[in-house]
């Protein structure tokens, strides 16, 4: 089985290199092969390269250098590119991650080519469509052949979008198996609470990355305000849009906040552990904070990740209703919640079930045709690109 693999964003990198890690193991036993597509949606070194060379993940086949435009014009373009790609490969499947313009641009490119497509962490919802990622992921799940979900709600939410039920395989969470796989590492190696200064259990982790938050003048200065009234340390790794906004507005952070570059994984993992509270916009690092017994605030709206405000552990508090620093304030003192069940995200073995559901769907004809593509008769093989173009 040859399976094509498209990231482009740091979590994608992340998830990917738990599964690649799986597909290797398996490869040894059986003909298989992976080749991964780096689209090229973070470019930066810290957002990256890092993760490829901490985590071991395989070096791209393809780099497609697709980055810093628009969504439009970096979707359009990715679509372009890895239509190339694929046609020249021929998959027997394309593997997505995640809900990003990559994801959607490689689920688009190859269900045109009616190559079958496996999506992993599919079924999240925010039900806020006026999110990219939303977008993203509902054309995605809508064209996937194989989708291996992380929690019972994205099941839920499949089946209430018609999904047929034996394209979906329930898994758990990739990011799990990630956390356990690398926080020991992370312990034993990370240096970085030394080089910040942090102590165990007494800091504040934020991470800001979401357009919705970043790209409001408001918003920002409201997190921004929020920040500066909290007594305690507050540790800020910037990504690159959330520092590009606050130049462009003209915010300064508050000398309190130890402010860094993107941090490696092992270094986010690192300070995750040690933290006393964790406020984030991100979708991970809400997951990870609750791996790691750590209370979340949730800089947002809505959460993909219902089940941690339901359980108590994760608060959402939008940054533009005036409560963020109090609510800060007020979950510092209060500490973490005496016990939680990781169960709710599988046990660690996500990789594994996603690499056998793939080895399962080559060999059973049965799920790919559940997808309704391969039972058309009529459907056109891939064909070679002049054929193709013509059609
Ligand atoms: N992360 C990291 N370094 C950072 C910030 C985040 O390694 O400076 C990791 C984090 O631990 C998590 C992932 O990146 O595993 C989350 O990515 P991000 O917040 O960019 O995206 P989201 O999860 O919201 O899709």
């Amino acid at each position: 089985m040859n399976i094509t693999t498209v990231v482009g964003a740091r979590p994608q990198f992340i998830k990917a290199a738990v599964v690649s890690r799986e597909i290797a193991r398996e490869a040894e036993r059986r003909p298989l092969t992976e080749r991964i597509v780096h689209t090229g949606q973070h470019f930066d070194a810290n957002m990256s390269d890092v993760f490829f060379e901490e985590l071991g993940i395989p070096a791209p086949a393809h780099h497609l250098g697709i980055g810093g435009g628009t969504h439009g014009q970096n979707t359009g373009r990715m679509i372009e590119a890895i239509e190339s790609v694929l046609l020249d490969e021929r998959p027997d499947v394309v593997l997505v991650y995640g809900d990003t313009d990559s994801t959607v641009a490689a689920a688009l490119a190859a269900v045109k080519l009616n190559i079958p497509i496996a999506h992993v962490e599919a079924g999240l919802r925010s039900f806020n469509r006026r999110m990219p990622e939303e977008i993203n992921r509902v054309i995605t799940d809508h064209v996937s052949d194989l989708l291996f979900t992380p929690t019972a709600a994205a099941v839920e939410n499949l089946a209430r979008e018609g999904i047929s039920s034996a394209a979906v395989q329930a898994v758990g969470d990739v990011m799990l198996d990630a956390t356990i796989d690398f926080a020991s590492r992370a312990e034993r190696e990370s240096t970085i609470l030394e080089q910040l200064g942090c102590t165990s259990g007494a800091y504040i982790l934020a991470t800001v990355h979401r357009q919705e938050n970043t790209d409001s003048p408001a918003v920002m200065k409201a997190v921004v305000d929020a920040f500066a009234a909290v007594s305690r340390p507050i540790v800020w790794p910037l990504h690159p849009r959330a520092r590009r906004r606050l130049h462009e507005f003209g915010l300064t952070v508050p000398a309190t906040v130890v402010v860094t570059e993107p941090l490696g994984y092992l270094d986010m993992v690192k300070l995750e552990k040690h933290a006393r509270l964790i406020a984030t916009d991100s979708g991970g690092v809400q997951k990870e904070a609750y791996f790691h017994g750590v209370p979340c605030v949730t800089m947002r709206e809505e959460t993909e990740w219902r089940e941690l405000v339901d359980a108590g552990w994760n608060v959402l508090v939008p940054p533009g209703s005036g409560r963020l620093g109090e609510a800060l304030e007020a979950l510092f003192s209060t500490g973490p919640a005496e016990s939680r069940s990781m169960s709710i995200y599988g046990d660690g073995q996500a990789a594994k079930r996603i690499v056998d559901g793939l080895l399962g769907f080559a060999s059973t004809p049965a799920a790919w045709t559940a997808s309704g593509r391969a039972a058309d008769a009529t459907a056109p093989p891939i064909a070679a690109r002049p054929d193709w173009s013509a059609a």
